[in-house]
């Protein structure tokens, strides 16, 4: 059986449940749009063109009014294109504005964070705006193979300074956990960037929109982690596709209080007999 390539969110699923892996990878039955990963798309997206806008009018009186007001009307430009898909989630209009004005929140706490570090750069270098803009400009939604491993990615940002490489994922999550997933995740990325480049980067982490950037230091032990969770995936998915070889795992993340499963009516995890 031809070995599947996988990704960090195919490889969490299979971990959180093989069922589920079976559903949405080997089925390919459809999976649910929702609200959390539409108005998660929408602060990608934002984010990413951000780093487009042109500063040449930008100067010491106006430029933290000129990058909020830029990054909010390039968060309305994004709104306005999602719309279809947040039209198709039939969202009563408070719900809609509660969660247009809370992702708007997250991009402006996500812009102070941008300027601090805007400022302290500027001072360390003695730079102008557009230098420091320049230099704080990532690679954005950078996708990496590795054809060895069967692995594919979408980083959300690569940093270059001085000396170090950063690699940054974009969470609208509300909790500011560094979950086991995302430290997978992150080490996933470790490895894909190792074997592009021929070195780790040095730190890796989350920004938590609606808090802070959490980082860690790239260690050997991530790579480990990294080869021994996709060998151990491409172990059970290449020797079987059948349906009861990926077992249901019940548990609080089939139904929550605000949604469920994508596959939770087809599964009936909880039916007896
Ligand atoms: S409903 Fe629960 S057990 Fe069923 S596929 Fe989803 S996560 Fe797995």
């Amino acid at each position: 059986m031809a070995k599947r390539v996988q990704s960090p969110s195919s490889i969490n699923t299979f971990k959180q449940c093989k069922r589920k892996y079976y559903y949405q990878y080997i089925e390919c039955l459809p999976t649910l749009p929702n609200i959390h990963q539409v108005r998660g798309n929408i602060a990608h997206s934002t984010l990413e063109n951000f780093y487009t806008i042109d500063v040449s009018q930008f100067n010491e009186e106006n430029y933290t009014q000129m990058f909020s007001s830029s990054l909010q009307q390039l968060f309305l430009h994004q709104w306005k294109q999602y719309q279809p898909k947040l039209q198709s989630l039939h969202l009563h209009p408070d719900q809609e504005r509660f969660y247009f004005e809370e992702t708007m929140l997250m991009l402006m706490n996500w812009s102070k964070h941008f300027l601090e570090d805007l400022k302290q750069l500027r001072t360390k270098k003695n730079i102008s705006i557009a230098e420091a803009f320049l230099e704080l400009t990532p690679i954005r939604e950078q996708e990496m193979t590795s054809e060895e491993w069967s692995v594919r990615g979408f980083i959300d940002a690569i940093h270059q300074f001085d000396d170090e490489v950063h690699i940054i994922d974009y969470k609208t999550n509300s909790s500011f956990e560094m979950k086991d997933s995302m430290i997978l995740q992150l080490a996933i990325y470790s490895l894909l960037y190792s074997e592009k480049h021929g070195k780790m980067p040095d730190k890796v982490g989350i920004f938590f929109l609606r808090q802070k950037l959490k980082m860690m230091k790239v260690e050997k032990e991530h790579l480990e982690l990294a080869k021994k969770e996709i060998a151990a995936i491409h172990e059970h998915t290449s020797k079987t596709e059948d349906k009861k070889d990926y077992k249901c795992s019940p548990s609080p993340l089939c139904k929550w209080s605000s949604g469920q499963c994508d596959f939770y009516e087809t599964c009936k995890p909880f039916a007896k007999g």
